[in-house]
This record gives structure tokens, sequence and C-alpha cells, in this order.
């Protein structure tokens, strides 16, 4: 595995890649891998000649107050379990090196973000965005690997790629989890012993939606009422427990085809997010 810290290598590195005819899965991420990561790699590496990872805690997309500082870092482990999941390049930039002069250009994302993390963290988005700009043009991928677990994250990507006519194959892949349902997150660590206990509340609370759904339920406030009296019993904070349209992310009622319900908990020391795709079947009556 080759590590490279400057956008001037790593963009020369993988020009060539291109000129020579491989193709290229890009994995971004924040470090702190884990195995929600590495399914990113795994799949990246069965669709491509060459897999690059890149590490980088973006300070654009942390708000005021979040946890910039505290977001965990350990770049000597993630390089073995990169080099060991198959990675053939990493890419670890420090922050002067995306972000060296006054910006000239940011990206600013117009739709998607009213709502869920867009709505409770100003500006996210519009970090991501940027970044993830700067990395697809260092980059030169044939496709990109996100994590549903971040599905508005997945929407935003989406648009990007299509209203900027990259030439990027956008691949989604599925959210892993704890034994006891918790989605893989680098922020788990940040959970108290109790916390944790009650962390998996998030993923029954998202199932008990997505049942009543398949049951029949048509009416978004009645599952979201029962998703959040399952949250409710956690000591975290509900910062959101909501159901929209997806990819959209709009308002729908009665509740028709693919929904998803997107919880978020504030725990004292990590905020943690989850979700649940649902597709609703045309032929299935709305009012049943
Ligand atoms: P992060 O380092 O948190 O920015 O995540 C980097 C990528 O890994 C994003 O596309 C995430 O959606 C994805 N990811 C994070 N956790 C998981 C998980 N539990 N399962 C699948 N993908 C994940």
């Amino acid at each position: 595995m080759i590590q490279i810290h400057t956008a001037k290598d790593i963009q020369n590195l993988m020009k060539n890649y291109r000129k020579e005819g491989k193709t290229i899965g890009f994995v971004p991420t924040m470090g702190f891998l884990h195995e929600g990561h590495m399914s990113l790699v795994e799949k990246a590496r069965k669709d491509n000649d060459i897999v690059v990872m890149s590490i980088f805690v973006n300070p654009m997309q942390f708000g005021p107050g979040e946890d910039y500082e505290a977001y965990p870092r350990d770049i000597e482990r993630d390089r073995q379990l990169a080099a060991d999941g198959g990675v053939d390049v990493l890419f670890t930039p420090e922050p002067e090196e995306m972000y060296g002069q006054e910006p000239t250009v940011t990206a600013s994302v117009k739709k998607r973000t009213a709502v869920l993390c867009g709505r409770s963290r100003e500006g996210h988005f519009d970090g991501v965005a940027t970044v993830l700009t700067k990395l697809f043009n260092l980059t030169s991928p044939t496709r990109v690997y996100f994590g549903m677990k971040d599905a508005q994250q997945v929407a935003v990507v989406d648009g990007l790629i299509n209203d900027f006519f990259m030439d990027i194959e956008l691949i989604p892949v599925e959210t892993k989890r704890e034994e006891d349902g918790l989605a893989k997150s680098s922020r788990n660590v940040n959970l108290r012993a109790e916390e944790r206990q009650e962390a998996p509340a998030l993923y029954q609370a998202l199932q008990r939606g997505a049942e009543l759904i398949r049951a029949g339920e048509r009416d978004p406030e009645a599952v979201k009422r029962e998703v959040r009296s399952i949250l409710g019993k956690t000591s975290g904070v509900i910062d959101y427990a909501e159901i929209y349209s997806y990819p959209d992310l709009e308002m729908r009622e009665p509740l028709t085809g693919k929904v998803i319900i997107a919880v978020a908990v504030q725990f004292s020391k990590a905020r943690l997010i989850d979700n649940i795709i649902v597709d609703i079947p045309a032929d299935q009556k709305e009012d049943l």
C-alpha cells in the first residue's frame, strides 16, 4: 500500500492509473476504521483495479461546538487495517493541504439538506460537498463507495454527481451492524457503558417503524410516535425521528414509494444516527 500526503502526488498517481486504463474505486472516510468502512473497501476491491481510501477529518463539515477535536483518531491502526483490507493507495492529507488558501469557491447544497442532519448541523453538507468535490478531483474515481448509514449523505452525493455531470458511479453500501443491531460507527467509542447498552434502541425503533409500515400503516405521524416512544426510553436526547421520501427527502402523506425512517440521538459524548429504508410496493393499497 502506498501512503500519500499531498494533493499533487495523489493527483499525478491517479491520473497515471487512469491513463493505463485502470478502474479506480474510491472510499472517502474520516478514519478510526471499523468493519463498516472495510465493507466499502471490500466492495470497491471486487469492482475495481485500484482501491484508494482517504482519511481526512474534514473541519469544514463540523459546526461550532461539534466534535471536531474529540473525533477519534488513530492513524497507525488505520494504516494497518487499510493495508490488510486491500487498499492500494491511502491518502492522508493535513487540513492545510486541503484548505491551504482562503477559498475562492465552496459548494452549497440546495436540496435534501433542510431536514435531518442538514437541519441540526447547519453547513454540514456544504462542507461534505466541498471536500468531496476536491477529493473526487484528486482521485479521478471510476466509482465511489458510501455507506447507507449516512443515507442523507448518499442523497447529497447523488445530487452532486448528477448536477455537476461528474463521470462517477455512486455505489451505496448497506449498513454494517454490531450483533445487537447498533450501527458500527467511529463515534461508538465515545458512548458510556450504560449508553452502549441503550444504543441498540435506535435500530429497534427503526425496525418497529418499518414493521408498522409493512403491516399497512401509511400515516407518518403514527409511525414517528412509535419510533419516538422507543427512543424515549434511552437516556439520550432525540435530535430527530422522521420519515421522508428517499432520496428526495420530502414529506409524503400518506406514505408511498421508497421512504426512509431516520433517527438521531444525542448521548453524553456521542451523537448517533441510523436509518432504515422501506419500499412500499405500488400495488399495495395506501388506505389499507
Ligand atoms: P466516516 O468515516 O464516518 O465519514 O464514514 C466513511 C464512510 O463509511 C461513509 O460513506 C459512511 O457512510 C461509511 N460507513 C460508516 N459506518 C458504516 C457502517 N456501519 N456500515 C457501512 N458503511 C459505513
